[in-house]
């Protein structure tokens, strides 16, 4: 059977409790044990006292002090609490006794007569506590007195309480655990009302929230926890909505160009110029799409971890030829600048770098007039190594800078120029940076050009 969380804790708050209740318990009994045991034997201890001056033992015969006033004296009665005495000689034959006694003996051990020691035994039905000191005269030992008093009210006592402590005991368990359950169940009633109230969250109301009742404890961490997780699962599928709707978008637009220009070319015949011009334009149309869909792909395999294998790459030799390369590509001029004195060794995945570099130089060429210098840099920086790419072209206003990484965002000016493009370029740089641990900065000034920093995790 599984047990409420409220029945747990209450269990084992219970079981720890009774631990503790069950040593209190015990530490009483023993108190009281000890305290009624020491005041008995107290009282035995100056009775004996008392009758050391009254009794003597004389050359084997018993002398009282006061003979008249012994035969009086309490012992000679049936008492409440009496005292009972008993002279023994040497070997430990009984020479008289109290009539108390009746037929009985006290026991007669005189190894603990020395300690004044006094020790619990039975008298017949009762249980008393027993005395033993030497008689001694003129510096003769001539016997022992013996000394007892009743124990049966402080028994009953010691007993009275060790009962009431045994009923009270799981009468006390009980009444903790019922209230353990009943607080735990109240403590955890919180947590009852955020379940209930995450269960009742879909796809359809995300953007509802946990209430928060008790701001600064546990439960509103929590609270504030499953809050926080709410509007990061309802951002990011408010991005993956804005994504598919962009992505449609982006190939719909072309599409309707392709379909435009084929409903242009149908309708009446038309000289083989015209044709060749708007099969063109319908070519121009289906390589956006492709470009649209490959960068989606790029976008999408990424994501599986393609590129997580790294290996030493020797950085400047890397950039050079790849410089070279891109640059041929685009029949531009690229510089390539080193400001390290050493080969620089990185650990990167040598085709993702590769695509990062080739989108950033892709940028520079296509946001910068041909008139206009693009550089490549590298060398290391606080023994970090870095890239950077620098145009002096058309520059990023301040306010577009956070948004030129999110997907199909492109600049008004670059879609009123009608530069080629489809706004997932850096998209793509910002998703394999961040699986190769590359961190990038941007510096842009409108009119005057951009820089982007690559800083490559130390290897
Ligand atoms: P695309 O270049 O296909 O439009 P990107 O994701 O590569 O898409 O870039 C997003 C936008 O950021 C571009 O449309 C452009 O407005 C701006 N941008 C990127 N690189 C540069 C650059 N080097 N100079 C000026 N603007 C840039």
């Amino acid at each position: 059977m599984k047990l409420a969380y409220k029945e747990r804790i209450a269990g084992r708050l219970t079981l720890v409790t009774s631990l503790i209740i069950l040593a209190v318990f015990g530490i009483i009994y023993l108190v009281a044990n000890v305290t009624v045991v020491n005041s008995i034997d107290r009282e035995l201890g100056l009775e004996t006292d008392k009758h050391r001056n009254q009794i003597f033992l004389v050359n084997g015969e018993i002398r009282f002090l006061h003979k008249d006033e012994w035969q009086e004296m309490e012992h000679s009665q049936i008492q409440l609490n009496p005292i009972f005495i008993e002279i023994v000689d040497l070997e430990g034959n009984s020479m008289d006794r109290s009539p108390n006694l009746r037929t009985n003996h006290l026991s007669f051990s005189p190894e603990k007569s020395a300690r004044k020691e006094a020790w619990t035994l039975r008298i017949g039905a009762s249980e008393v506590r027993q005395m033993q000191i030497p008689l001694v005269n003129a510096g003769k030992h001539e016997g022992y007195l013996l000394l007892a008093k009743s124990f049966e009210d402080s028994r009953e006592l010691l007993d009275n309480l060790r009962n009431v402590l045994l009923i009270l005991y799981p009468g006390v368990l009980l009444s903790l655990f019922l209230t353990m359950r009943y607080l735990a169940g109240k403590s955890i009633e919180p947590i009852r009302q955020i379940i209930s109230k995450t269960n009742r969250i879909t796809q359809s109301n995300l953007n509802e929230r946990v209430p928060l009742v008790e701001p600064n404890d546990e439960i509103g961490q929590l609270t504030r926890s499953i809050n926080e997780l709410l509007e990061r699962l309802e951002a990011s599928l408010n991005r993956e909505k804005q994504f598919t709707s962009d992505a449609s978008h982006e190939l719909r637009t072309p599409l309707s160009v392709l379909r435009g220009t084929l409903e242009v070319l149908i309708r009446k015949p038309r000289t083989s110029e015209e044709y060749v011009e708007k099969i063109k334009s319908a070519f121009s149309s289906i390589d956006r799409m492709s470009a649209t869909i490959d960068q989606l792909l790029a976008l999408a395999r990424e994501e599986k971890g393609k590129f997580s294998v790294k290996e030493e790459l020797e950085l400047i030799t890397f950039l050079e030829e790849i410089t070279d390369q891109i640059a041929s590509e685009q029949k531009r001029v690229i510089s390539f600048q080193c400001e390290a004195s050493a080969p620089i060794f990185v650990k990167a995945n040598e085709q993702s770098l590769q695509m990062i570099l080739s989108n950033l130089i892709q940028n520079a060429v296509k946001y910068s007039g041909t008139d206009q210098e693009i550089q490549v840099k590298t060398g290391t920086h606080n023994s970090i190594p870095y890239i950077e790419i620098c145009d002096a072209g058309s520059g990023i206003s301040p306010e577009h800078l956070g948004k030129i990484f999110d997907p199909f965002f492109r600049e008004k000016d670059a879609i009123n120029r009608s530069v080629p493009g489809t706004g997932l370029g850096l998209a793509i740089v910002k998703k394999l940076a961040l699986e190769s641990g590359i961190r990038i900065k941007v510096a842009s000034e409108k009119g005057k050009g951009s820089t982007f920093r690559l800083e490559l995790p130390d290897s």
